[in-house]
Parts: structure tokens; sequence; C-alpha cells
């Protein structure tokens, strides 16, 4: 940790916040603009309801470099009724919406009854299929049935597990499933030797970066309300880790977001100003 810490002299590589709850933060505007300001090229707002959704996708339809998944969360799953599943498939299909989640299993809290939490999970597994996005895993103390369920069902073309928690030999698993894993801040945590061993173990092209706002804020902003601007220390992290420079981690996760949500973007592997000379065009994703 005594390396060089002397950036370059260019701008740095944009980052890419592959997973926050913008709606949960006291300033979301603000966070955006901080965002912007730190690099952080593209957010991904994430659904853990139907409300919650709904001003994901709100959210991106005001922000050009924002997209939204639409998703009912395991704690949620109680209330993961017909009706609300039908509900989430139209939210699928609007515009700017890039994922399916996030939704899963978690044994830790059961909050909803864990029959409901494989049922409406299975649902979303099935309906990410069908509307062809990204699947937004959240799994905590359940990763046998998480597992049966990817490899019963069979796993959509894009996955992603968010906030790695799991060993090595769960990384594996998930890899063989086609699945990209997103680490948080808790890689930057002292006392998470374990994440740092799983993200050493899972190769560069398959690593992603989120904050997981306002949860997890990293190292040295641990203990406050997390934004989406601090994904840089998530990616610094990662390349320690990894061996590689920061500006090199930054541009692989970067480009391995494009490719999991699908975003109708130029590459990253340009550099930044690529990216930049579309922000009056169009971005795609409102055409049939
Ligand atoms: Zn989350």
């Amino acid at each position: 940790m005594t390396g060089e810490t002397a950036g370059p002299a260019s701008a740095p590589s944009a980052v890419v916040d592959t997973h926050c709850h913008l709606d949960m933060l006291e300033d979301a505007g603000g966070a955006v603009a901080r965002a912007r300001a730190a690099g952080v090229a593209w957010v991904v707002t994430v659904g853990v309801d139907i409300a919650s959704s709904e001003r994901a996708i709100e959210a991106a339809a005001r922000h050009p470099d924002l997209y939204a998944t639409v998703g009912l969360h395991p704690h949620d799953a109680k209330n993961g009724t017909e009706e609300a599943l039908a509900h989430l498939e139209s939210l699928a299909r609007l515009p700017g919406v890039v994922g399916v989640g996030e939704t899963g299993l978690d044994y830790h809290y059961d909050n909803s009854p864990r029959a409901d939490q494989r049922r409406v999970f299975r649902a979303q597994v099935r309906l990410a299929k069908r509307a062809g996005k990204a699947l937004v895993i959240h799994t905590r103390e359940a990763w046998e049935d998480t597992f049966a369920t990817l490899e019963t069902e069979g796993p959509p073309e894009r996955l992603v597990f968010h906030c790695w928690s799991g060993s090595e030999e769960s990384a594996l698993r998930a890899l063989a499933l086609g699945a990209t894993i997103s680490f948080s801040g808790t890689v930057t945590f002292k006392n998470a030797a374990g994440v740092r061993a799983s993200a050493a173990a899972i190769p560069l092209e398959r690593i992603v970066a989120e904050t997981d706002s306002p949860f997890l804020a990293p190292v040295p902003h641990r203990g406050r309300p997390n934004e989406p601007a601090w994904v840089r220390h998530v990616v610094e992290a990662l390349a320690a880790v990894k061996g590689v420079s920061t500006e090199e981690a930054a541009r692989a996760t970067s480009e391995n977001a494009r490719r999991l949500f699908g975003l109708p973007l130029p590459s990253l592997l340009g550099g930044l100003s690529d990216a930049s000379d579309t922000s009056d065009s169009p971005r795609g994703r409102t055409s049939p």
C-alpha cells in the first residue's frame, strides 16, 4: 500500500457503477452529478419491489447515463403475487430497463418464507430469459438453492451475482453458469480477505464493480452513506488484487458492464472521449 499513487497526466479511465439504489439516497441528483464529475460513465439503479422499480425507470428516463433494473427482492417475495409478477413483466419491457432483479434467495434474514423466495426467484429467472435482460442476483446463505434454481431452469444468457460474498468454490460454480461477478465496497474492507481471495480467483474479464449505494461505503468512506462516485475505490481495490493498473481494471470492468447489461453504447475501450461524443445522439434503446 506504499506504492506510487500518482495518476497519469490524462483523465482517468471511466468506471461504471453496476448496482446502486439511487432512490434510497438523500440527494440523488447531487449524487449523479458527483458521479459524473468523478468519471463514472454509467450507473445502473436497481429495483427491489414494484415501486422502486418504477422509480428506477423514471430516473433512467431523466438521465442519459443512468439505466434501470426491475425486480422483486427476496425480502419482498411474500408480495410476489401473480399480479405483481405480471406488472413486473410489463415494466421489464420499458425503455431504459437493462436487467431483471435484484432477485434471489436470502436465508440469512428470511424476511419472506423460503417457498415464496424460491417461487419468485424462479419466475424472475424465466422473465429475464423471456425479456432478454440481464439477471441480477442477490444470494445470502442460500448458495445451494440458488445454484439449483439456475441449473434447473437454465441460466439466462447474461447474469450477475451482485455484492459477491461467496467462496472461491462458489465463484467457480457461478462462472460455469456464465455469470459475471460484481464486487462492492466490501472488497476494500480490512477484514474481507475471503472476498479478495474470490476476486483473485476470478478472471478479470468476468468482474464488474458496484457500490450498492447507499450501503457498504468503501474505505476510506466506510460508515457514511455510499454513493456511485465512490465506485472508483472498488475498482482500485480490484486492481490491487489482480495486480494490474487502476486504468486496466477500470477499462476491463467498464467493458464487462457494457456487455453484461447489453448497453447500447460504444465500447469504453477506446477511451471516454468516444462515449462522450455520442452524448447528444439518441441512446438507441428507444428504437424498436
Ligand atoms: Zn442492492
